[in-house]
């Protein structure tokens, strides 16, 4: 098959029909990516469908910007994520962890059926990084032809260091200064006039909050589970003062850079072991 007869619809699995579909699984080195997004209170300024949009509109930019011969297809995206953490607020909505993990490997084990040689996981929310990882080695285990690759958008990406201050990249863990430039350069109309401060290490022990445990953190080395009412009463965790379109971009920019890079690299590789 030509694979790039279908790259006008930046190759997009659910436009192909099902004999394109059954060349596509058979084409050597075939990739999926699968976009994860949630959907879930974001701070009284933002969106609940923000992750899910980022995962959308990064992986959009990174496959206007990929050579069209390049066998890779991205799924529909999973919009409904596993949200536990937000449910104290109205609005989300969250699968459990057991049927993420028994949807997820119900598709991951049609698509290596058919022959898919890849499958990443585009995740762009945080609080499900752990529960694809675990799913994508499950996943791998019952499906050995096929490699699982579980990533998270915001992670990896040594540029951001650059563009952000180190209190966000540490505490900006939700609807903070990075979510909010983001969504203010893609969809600014979505964005609201509101920039709380809320949560995180510093402010954790303000009243009616818990404080963290002395040598404990929130994510990372040794991290508690937060629920977000334990750290926010806006929903925000982190500062959202100060964002704008013109550092948006710049975000925009470095993920846009740094998944393309991954994605041809990953493309030239044998990875896992697809001859
Ligand atoms: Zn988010």
């Amino acid at each position: 098959m030509e694979v790039s007869s279908i790259s006008s619809n930046l190759r997009k699995y659910a436009f192909l029909n099902w004999q394109e579909a059954s060349e596509a699984a058979l084409t050597k080195g075939s990739t999926l990516v699968w976009p994860f997004g949630a959907c879930e209170q974001h701070g009284p300024h933002l969106p609940l469908i923000t992750d899910t949009l980022f995962s959308e509109k990064i992986l959009s930019d990174v496959f206007e910007r990929l050579p069209n011969d390049l066998p890779i297809w991205t799924l529909p995206t999973q919009s409904i994520g596993f949200s536990p953490e937000h449910l104290g607020f109205s609005g989300t909505l969250s699968l459990s962890g057991e049927l993420m993990l028994k949807m997820v490997t119900e598709v991951g084990t049609q698509l290596a059926k058919m022959g898919f040689q890849r499958l990443v996981f585009f995740n762009a929310h945080g609080g499900q990084i752990g529960l694809l990882q675990a799913i994508a080695r499950e996943l791998r285990v019952k499906c050995p032809s096929m490699a699982v690759l579980p990533c998270f958008l915001w992670s990896g990406v040594d540029s951001l260091r650059d563009l952000l201050p180190d209190s966000e990249v540490e505490q900006g863990l939700h609807a903070a200064l990075a979510e909010t430039s983001l969504m203010l350069s893609l969809k600014p109309d979505l964005v609201g006039k509101e920039r709380p401060a809320d949560g995180g290490l510093n402010t954790a022990c303000g009243e009616n909050k818990i404080c963290v445990p002395d040598g404990w953190s929130l994510e990372g080395a040794a991290p508690c589970a937060w629920l977000t009412h334990d750290l926010s009463d806006s929903g925000v965790i982190g500062d959202s003062k100060g964002s704008n379109s013109a550092l948006g971009n710049d975000l925009r920019k470095a993920l846009v850079d740094h998944w393309t890079a991954l994605f041809i690299n990953l493309m030239a590789s044998k990875w896992p072991d697809v001859e």
